[in-house]
């Protein structure tokens, strides 16, 4: 092993360097994002970025040399590489060099390790996909089948191929998540809110109070006239005090409702 290090000098390796909110996730590097990375094989600049344990969904620009490249651009001794993050708003409805495949729409699928999001986020009427039964694949295949965004703390999801856009979340609330969300993709007001059903994800329906008045408690029936069903699993909704509070968390957010 000796004589192999030995024979890998400075011009052996290539400069990686990690911009803003790139830096703290590299593994090896100082505060700065700087890593000396030795090239001992032929790697991309995928496989690189993720050796050092940076998802490729994080990424949003690639420079070698100063000048633009792609994942598949192979690193080479001596090399000077700038990763830049992303630059808020992201819209992932748009193609990008490093994405050319653009969403037809944002949707997201939530992994376990953020389940809390799912819920805010449907109830800004975003269409959600959440089952704490999924695993990393299940994750991975649902966001490659129906296009969506995935957002986990897994960075080991994120690197995976079938994943195209998401974010690793930095934040461990639920409450610090959403405001995460929201201001890397630019959203300032609710597309929809509170007409999805926050169990499962469907959109619910009026439904007129008669029709469920055997389900509801004596106070509820007393000050509450507006009701919506949630045909999927037959939750009822209402604007009680559970409403006020995650209207209040929502806008916390910086979302704009109604
Ligand atoms: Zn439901």
């Amino acid at each position: 092993m000796r004589s192999r290090e030995v024979s890998f000098d400075s011009d052996a390796s290539a400069e990686l360097r990690f911009a803003g909110e790139l830096a703290p996730l590299v593994r090896r590097s100082g505060h700065d994002g700087m890593v000396r990375y030795p090239v001992r094989r032929r790697a991309s600049i995928k496989d690189v970025v993720e050796a050092l344990g940076v998802p490729h969904t994080e990424i949003y620009g690639v420079r070698v040399e100063g000048r633009e490249a792609h994942w598949d651009h192979l690193l080479a001794p001596g090399a000077s590489v700038m990763l830049l993050p992303a630059e808020p708003p992201v819209d992932p409805t748009r193609p990008t060099s490093l994405r050319p495949h653009a969403l037809p729409r944002l949707r997201f699928v939530v992994d376990e390790n953020v389940a809390g999001l799912a819920l805010l986020l449907r109830a800004l009427g975003f269409d959600a996909a959440y089952d704490r039964t999924w695993d990393d694949e299940a994750v991975a295949d649902l966001a490659s089948r129906e296009r969506r965004f995935v957002l986990s703390r897994d960075r080991g999801l994120l690197k995976r191929g079938a994943v195209q856009w998401g974010r690793l979340v930095r934040s461990q609330d639920p409450d610090g998540q959403l405001a995460e969300v929201v201001a890397l993709l630019g959203i300032t007001e609710a597309p929809a809110p509170f007409l999805r059903c926050l169990r499962c994800n469907a959109l619910t329906e009026p439904v007129d109070k008669e029709l469920i008045l055997h389900r509801l408690e004596p106070k509820t029936r007393k000050y509450f006239n507006e009701f919506r069903l949630c045909r999927e699993c037959n939750r009822i909704y209402w604007r009680g005090s559970h409403h006020g509070h995650l209207l209040y968390r929502l806008e916390a957010a910086g979302v704009k409702i109604g």
